[in-house]
């Protein structure tokens, strides 16, 4: 269907479009058309941003729905989360309670928490239990403006359990109207019970899981958590040129409590390094002067009670940052990006255009999407619409306000 409909008049619109993908920005550089402003699509996707009258002029001549609103309104593309874990089961509020009573992760392994909880879980739960999880997170996240998801496996750790998790992302992509971006993260630790070394597993995984992938088009991304207690960096890396030589984009999980991943990162090529809250400054440096991504996870910092990203050092280096949720049930189960994405920029002294960038056009980044996080034209008409007269409410209520509609691929949600 390639009708057209213009939206409309709105106070703001915020395209998104015109800046640089790195390093720090000024809200000067934010294109903002302002007045009484309208958006026409063309079927899925965005034909033009201007004057509503004009627009409605035009589309008397070629056709169009208009959508008239009544009330302040400002637009701005829809947002992405380059990095969450919303395909699991089961919840870790006692874990969550434990920590925060003093007891260590340790202990709180012993008493049956941790990640392993959430791995039996998750085996456990039938494919369609997955999917149905999986689509109320991405419901909640649509109605929020978040209208492309990344998913991440790796509570499976076997290479059938990945396979379910993989095979319930492709199929609530399917039906769902949020897209899914799915990556594998069966490197996420070494199983406990698999029968072998971590380097036996990461073989295992990479022969008999990744050539499935391509088969099944389940996943065209591969993660890895490089942490100690997970794989350092020398595990790391032949499991990554493995995946890099079959045609998979990399992304890792790096420096989130103990350095060596963002320079694996750099090392072979990542799209993305995410974490980072243990970052040195020659990490900084490193990434900067790279073409990997850093992607700070505020809802692990808010989660953990640790340190953020070093949001700001990046920025100042040239990095490009985007700003995702990591939301999962261990370490960050709030899921909410726009708070965290606004929390991370009064910490860190982040400007509204960074912080938005961060999770619009510079997420797409992350995620190497090119045909959304703007509003420019031919663009996927993915919008967050929110109730205000100036953009600037949107971080100054600090997530607390909430899109008033949502359109994806040009339908209103
Ligand atoms: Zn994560």
């Amino acid at each position: 269907m390639n009708t057209y409909k213009l939206i409309g008049p709105f106070k703001q619109v915020l395209p998104m479009t015109g800046l640089p993908l790195n390093g720090a920005l000024k809200d000067e550089q934010l294109n903002v058309f302002e007045g009484k402003v309208g958006i026409l699509l063309q079927g899925e996707t965005i034909a033009k941003t201007g004057d509503f009258d004009t627009l409605l002029n035009e589309t008397k001549i070629i056709g169009a729905e208009v959508v008239e609103l009544d009330g302040d309104f400002v637009a701005l593309p829809g947002f992405i989360d380059s990095h969450t874990h919303i395909c699991s089961s089961g919840s870790r509020a006692r874990d969550y309670a434990f920590r925060n009573s003093g007891k260590t992760y340790l202990e709180m392994a012993e008493l049956g928490g941790g990640i392993w909880y959430t791995v039996t879980q998750t085996r456990n739960a039938s494919q369609k239990e997955l999917e149905a999880g999986i689509a109320e997170r991405a419901s909640r996240h649509l109605s929020e403006g978040v209208t492309t998801i990344e998913t991440k496996s790796g509570y499976g750790l076997t290479v059938e359990e990945e396979l379910k998790m993989l095979r319930a992302i492709q199929a609530v992509n399917k039906k769902h109207a949020a897209d899914l971006v799915a990556t594998c993260l069966a490197a996420h630790m070494h199983p406990k019970d698999f029968e072998g070394s971590k380097a036996e597993y990461l073989e295992e995984i990479g022969s008999k899981l990744f050539p499935i992938l391509k088969e099944e088009k389940l996943a065209n991304r591969i993660d890895i958590f490089v942490e100690s207690g997970a794989f350092s960096p020398q595990e790391a890396k032949p499991y990554l040129e493995k995946a890099k030589a079959m045609g998979f984009s990399i992304t890792i999980h790096a420096d989130q409590f103990s350095t060596g991943g963002s320079q694996l990162a750099v090392e072979v090529g990542a799209v993305s390094a995410d974490h980072l809250e243990a970052s040195t400054d020659k990490d900084v440096e490193i990434l900067a002067k790279s073409n990997t991504i850093a992607t700070a996870l505020p809802g692990a910092t808010l989660g953990l009670g640790c340190a953020y990203t070093p949001a700001r050092k990046l920025l100042n280096a040239g990095a490009c940052l985007a700003i995702a949720s990591d939301w999962n049930p261990g370490s960050a189960p709030m899921g909410d990006l726009l708070m965290q994405a606004a929390v991370l920029g009064a910490v860190e002294k982040l400007t509204n255009a960074e912080v938005l960038a961060g999770i619009t056009v510079r997420a797409a980044a992350a995620l190497e999407l090119t045909d959304r996080g703007t509003l420019a034209e031919g663009a996927l008409a993915d919008l967050a619409i929110f109730p205000c007269n100036n953009y600037q409410e949107i971080l100054y209520q600090q997530g607390k306000l909430k899109p008033a509609m949502v359109y994806k691929r040009g339908q209103k949600i």
